[in-house]
């Protein structure tokens, strides 16, 4: 369409990357930070050399949840998504990276209410998302939200426990495109509403999950906010309103490392699984992000993650790719592998 045409060229797609703490037990064990963050660039040491990579921001481990908030651009797919198009926040990287915490805060075991400072993105996109909302009295807003984790390829709802055994099905419709098939939608009237949503989601996730199995770190974790609004026109109630739906996802995705040697059984085939997704999404990603290919064949087909993300992938959206970064020296490898992926979509 012409909006396509006037943005044909540019990239929908943002990347930044966040690099975490070192964690104290790493210190004890003689791990030495390896990588230096400035403004846009991440500098990582390998035994043999430093690699270097830039990135539209990087965010340093001293840097607040607020912070980062306001400065990561995820406010632009906030106003697009109440505008009507579909937008991606994805965090990405190898498990105990800091994905989750970036997404939704610092969660473990039972406790899920957080202080405010420690809230993540999601909590604090609910706000931003409501504080427009009230200040646009001329625009009626409905917004809804469901939770879906995909694990070994298996779509399972997080909101609607009962159907954990059967996993739901990824259709596809000519409205609106790959949806998911009786996933429980839920109508949320204040931030309160979609933090229950978030907790609902965060709870079932974990029942799911545990040390020997962590299933949280095998799966990616879809929070998807649908934005449905129409103009209010207080002259003329028989002129036809303007509808808009923008949908609004958030992903946390499974841990991008590599499963070790020593995993047989299901566990390869459960690595497989998840690296077929997130092998496709980068595919996507990459292809998209490139000026001579985005207007071709984009692989959204050959995994269910990138079926859902597709139309907020490819359309007029913006995607915006979080890639999460443990500063360890036990990880340069992990650590390459993910500044890698999250350098292709360049
Ligand atoms: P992932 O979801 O990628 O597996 P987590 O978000 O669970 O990783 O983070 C691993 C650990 O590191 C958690 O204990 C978390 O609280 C901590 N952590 C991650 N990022 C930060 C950060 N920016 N500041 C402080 N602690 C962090
Ligand atoms: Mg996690």
């Amino acid at each position: 369409d012409a909006n396509d045409d006037v943005e044909g060229n540019a990239s929908h797609i943002e990347v930044v990357v966040r690099v975490r703490p070192m964690m104290k037990s790493e210190i004890e064990n003689g791990a030495k930070e390896v990588t230096q963050a400035t403004n846009d660039t991440i500098v990582l040491e390998t035994n043999k050399d430093n690699k270097q990579f830039t990135f539209s921001k990087v965010f340093r481990a001293d840097v607040l949840q607020e912070e980062f908030f306001q400065q990561c651009g995820i406010c632009q797919l906030l106003n697009k998504a109440l505008d009507g198009y579909s937008c991606t926040a994805f965090a990405f990287g190898q498990t105990g990276s800091g994905k989750t915490f970036t997404m939704t805060g610092p969660v473990t075991g039972n406790d899920l209410l957080l202080e405010v400072e420690s809230q993540g993105l999601i909590q604090r996109a609910f706000q931003y998302i409501y504080g427009k909302i009230d200040k646009n009295p001329s625009i009626q807003y409905q917004v809804r939200a469901s939770y879906v984790e995909i694990y070994n390829e298996q779509v399972q709802d997080l909101l609607n426990p009962s159907t954990t055994v059967e996993s739901l099905q990824v259709r596809w419709s000519a409205d609106s495109g790959f949806y998911i098939e009786n996933a429980f939608v839920l109508e949320c009237e204040s931030v309160d509403d979609l933090i229950a949503v978030l907790e609902e989601g965060i709870r079932h996730r974990q029942i799911g999950s545990n040390a020997i199995n962590d299933r949280s770190s095998r799966s990616h974790a879809i929070l998807t906010i649908y934005i449905d609004s129409e103009v209010v026109s207080s002259e003329d109630l028989d002129e036809p309103c303007l509808t808009k739906h923008g949908k609004l996802f958030f992903v946390d995705l499974a841990g991008s490392e590599k499963v070790a040697e020593n995993h047989k059984g299901e566990n390869l085939a459960e690595a497989g699984n998840i690296n077929k997704s997130l092998l496709t999404l980068g595919n996507c990603i990459s292809a998209l992000s490139d000026v001579n290919k985005r207007h071709g064949h984009i692989p959204y087909r050959e995994s269910k993650l990138t079926k859902l993300l597709s139309d907020s992938l490819g359309g007029n959206g913006i995607t915006l790719m979080i890639a999460c970064i443990a500063p360890s020296s036990q990880y340069v490898s992990e650590t390459l592998n993910s500044l890698r992926y999250a350098n292709r979509t360049k």
